[in-house]
């Protein structure tokens, strides 16, 4: 494939055969440094994944990145926030990971080229006094991958490291992965204003067809939950137990009270497991009809929960859960909870995925303040990187950047925000470190 700008590197691109992914041991992947601090820890990433990689397996593989461009640097690459030939050389490269990227927020604000600080008006940046490099607003490019590649699931895996302070008092029992359906839901973009043409139309189909009064002043949202979009978030969370050995999947839904979507979500999800994976999966049922409550050997799990009680449950039985699947508005709600319960915070990794692309991320935003001042926390793209390499299946290089960080942590060799909160619970000996210092540390343990 041709390419203006890119430069593909010397390598092995990664194949999609026979539904699965073909790796080879010089893979190449796509890195986009990201807006603001991305600038501070994407190298940081890199540099921590070339020597896990480096000391898992000698010399026998490595990666070759290729950089990629969009947002502030596609400006400045093609005069273009989310340059088409992005889009394609991720597609073509099926793996990348990226660091944050601005949305500008609110009518009249521009952003800094140069440190990602939004403003009022264009000229000179009030941040880091630039001159000229202030551009207009744009859509958010995080939403833009996720449409334009059909990014289905949200993968956002939740854990605790020793050492963080966490408000949940079993904290140290969280470590699962939540799969979010991406694309349908309320989040489908199917919202009417009170009023309008739309929502009054649907007020007096509804009137028509069922004999029901939806009050005239409503503003009206539809909710699609397709058997399609359900059966393939369902697979990809049933698959990632596979591949990773995981006990159990949930399946999280709202179906006592929306029957044809959040529950027919649950419905045709076991529909799919038993059709799909029948020989490797049991259910609850099951498992006390036939198995008198004691799980098989080598079989997962497949239960599901109330959503509402399922932010009880990982708060209270935590360990009870490993890979938890959800639509979309339920899965936006229990990933942030989830996060909050090991002390929130710079270290929650993600990716968006559909069957053969995959797109890691950092999930915190830019945060223009700390723009190049080699200060911020790496660790959520560094965890995201450890997901990325386990979606390779190069668990042995992830599980040295595992050590590495849980180490560094323990150690108390960490970044401000960490160090912080170290101190505030009264922890002695904490080291503040830099951003690449962070990095170091890792590398040093793992
Ligand atoms: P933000 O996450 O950028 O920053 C909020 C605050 O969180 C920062 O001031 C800082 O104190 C702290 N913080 C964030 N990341 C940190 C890290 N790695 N280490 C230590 N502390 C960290 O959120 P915001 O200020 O609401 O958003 C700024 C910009 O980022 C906006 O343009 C927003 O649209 C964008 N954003 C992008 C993503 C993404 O690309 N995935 C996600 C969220 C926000």
């Amino acid at each position: 494939m041709e390419f203006k700008e890119v430069r593909v590197p010397e390598g092995d691109l990664i194949r999609y055969e026979k539904e699965k992914l073909v790796i080879g041991s010089r893979p190449i992947i796509g890195v986009l440094r990201g807006d603001g601090i991305g600038i501070d820890i994407t190298p940081v990433m890199q540099k921590v994944v070339d020597a896990a990689v480096s000391k898992a397996y000698g010399g026998d593989r490595a990666i070759a990145w290729c950089p990629l461009y969009a947002g502030l640097e596609g400006l400045r690459h093609y005069g273009s926030e989310f340059p088409d030939e992005t889009v394609e050389a991720i597609r073509h490269l099926r793996i990348a990971i990226k660091g944050p990227f601005t949305t500008p927020i609110g009518e009249e604000t521009h952003v800094c080229l140069n440190c990602a600080h939004q403003q009022y008006h264009g000229g000179k940046c009030d941040q880091c006094g630039t001159e000229d490099s202030v551009c207009d607003r744009f859509r958010s490019i995080n939403v833009r991958f996720r449409q334009r590649l059909d990014l289905f699931a949200c993968v956002r895996p939740v854990r605790y490291f020793e050492g963080v302070p966490a408000p949940n008092k079993y904290a140290d029992k969280v470590d699962f992965i939540l799969f979010r359906e991406n694309t349908e839901d309320v989040y489908a973009g199917y919202d009417y204003e009170a009023g309008g043409e739309m929502a009054k139309a649907i007020i007096a189909l509804i009137k028509e067809k069922d004999g029901r009064e939806i009050r005239s002043d409503s503003g009206i949202g539809v909710k699609p939950i397709s058997t399609f979009g359900t059966e393939r978030i369902v697979r990809k969370a049933l698959e990632w137990a596979i591949s990773q050995n995981l006990p159990s999947v949930t399946i999280v839904h709202k179906g006592n009270i929306m029957k044809f979507t959040e529950g027919s979500f649950a419905k045709w999800g076991y529909e799919l497991a038993e059709r799909e994976f029948g020989d490797k999966i049991v259910t609850e049922k099951k498992l006390w009809d036939e198995f008198d409550g004691k799980m098989p050997e080598g079989k997962i799990l497949l239960k599901d929960r109330i959503a509402d009680s399922i932010f009880q449950q990982i708060q209270t039985r935590p360990d009870e859960y490993s890979v938890l699947v959800l639509p979309n508005l339920n899965g936006d709600f229990l990933s942030d909870a989830a996060i909050a319960l090991v002390g929130g915070l710079g270290l929650g990794p993600g990716a968006n995925m559909s069957n053969d692309i995959a797109l890691f991320e950092a999930t915190h935003g830019t945060a223009p303040k700390y723009t190049g001042m080699d200060k911020v926390n790496p660790g959520s793209i560094i965890l995201s990187a450890v997901m990325m390499l386990n979606h390779m299946g190069w668990n042995e290089a992830a599980d040295r950047i595992l050590a590495g960080m849980e180490k560094s942590i323990c150690d108390a060799q960490v970044t401000y925000d960490l160090a912080r909160l170290m101190k505030r619970e009264g922890r002695e000996g904490v080291n503040e470190v830099s951003c690449s210092g962070f990095g170091e540390a890792i590398i040093e343990r793992m």
